[in-house]
């Protein structure tokens, strides 16, 4: 039994088992918890998807359709091994299993019992990952997909302390279901056991960059100092019309780049002291300084 995982935690979680890993639009608040509880979470169930392209995949786990609306999953899995976070929070991809085999969840228990009812509400207690496949036993798993399997199920008994036990497919939850298809649970618990008896990986996506150049510090901004930011700040100066120069603008801070940042605190609105041309960092935010 266990809280869900917060967005970051679960980002962070999937990151530091060495997956690479794609935020889809506004996933963080995509979820069905205005129909039923999420929560407490017991473990992660594994599917296919019955599709096949990584974009169309991933566009149906986050929309749904008319009869079951998204997200269908947390994250989808696609054949190069991506995972694609598209929910948070109860999703529509556990239905009504069997809550003998949620009990030996619970315990982790080493065999599940036979998922022959449906009585128990899944999609409250389980996170689930959507893995790109047709499911008709033809599709291939790539070794890339099956490696991203077993560190996203890692991920997640790792965050929580759980064992490979927690882990099961929705062909051992739901009476009819058969998914996953071309692969046993059974082998893929296994590696999910040797990965969790080593540290995770650590995480192989470098951190996303800010789209703009950070507040460099008001002492930043002085005579001698030479730098990239200088001239890209410059070049925003000019393209809002604040531009102050005879030449340039260049890396060196210059008399030409205080009157040019006067003019655009003057036009922010600022006056006397304020808008002295040294730059801020209200009025730096909003210039909007691409990275250098
Ligand atoms: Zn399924």
């Amino acid at each position: 039994m266990a809280t869900p995982l917060s967005a970051d935690k679960l980002l962070k979680a999937l990151r530091d088992e060495g997956l690479h890993v794609v935020e889809h639009r506004s996933w963080r608040t995509n979820n069905r918890n205005h129909k039923g509880p999420w929560g407490p979470v017991h473990g992660v169930m594994i599917h296919h998807t019955v599709t096949s392209g990584t974009q169309p995949s991933v566009d149906l786990c986050y929309d749904g359709h008319s009869a079951l609306p998204g997200p269908l999953c947390h994250g989808v899995i696609a054949k190069d091994g991506s995972v694609h976070l598209v929910g948070n929070g109860r999703a529509n991809h556990a239905g009504l299993g069997d809550d003998d085999v949620l009990r030996a969840v619970i315990a982790e228990a080493g065999t599940l019992p036979p998922d022959n009812e449906a009585n128990t509400d899944g999609n409250r207690h389980f996170y689930g990952f959507e893995c790109v496949n047709l499911g008709d036993g033809k599709d291939p798993w790539p070794a890339a997909q099956l490696l991203a399997i077993e560190r996203a199920a890692a991920a997640v008994c790792r965050a929580h302390r759980w064992t490979q036990r927690s882990v099961i497919g929705h062909l051992e939850w739901q009476p009819g279901k058969i998914d996953p298809r071309g692969f046993t649970m059974g082998s893929m618990r296994s590696r999910i056991g040797k990965r969790l008896d080593s540290p995770a990986e650590g995480p192989v996506d470098p951190p996303p960059r800010p789209a703009y150049e950070p507040f460099p510090g008001a002492a930043f901004f002085r005579a001698g100092r030479s730098s990239p930011i200088v001239t890209a700040m410059g070049r925003r100066l000019v393209a809002e019309g604040c531009g102050r120069y005879a030449v340039g603008p260049g890396p060196a801070w210059s008399e030409a780049d205080r009157s040019s940042y006067a003019a655009w605190q003057r036009k922010l609105g600022y006056t006397g002291s304020a808008a002295d041309g040294v730059p801020g960092r209200g009025s730096w935010d909003r210039l909007k300084v691409p990275n250098v």
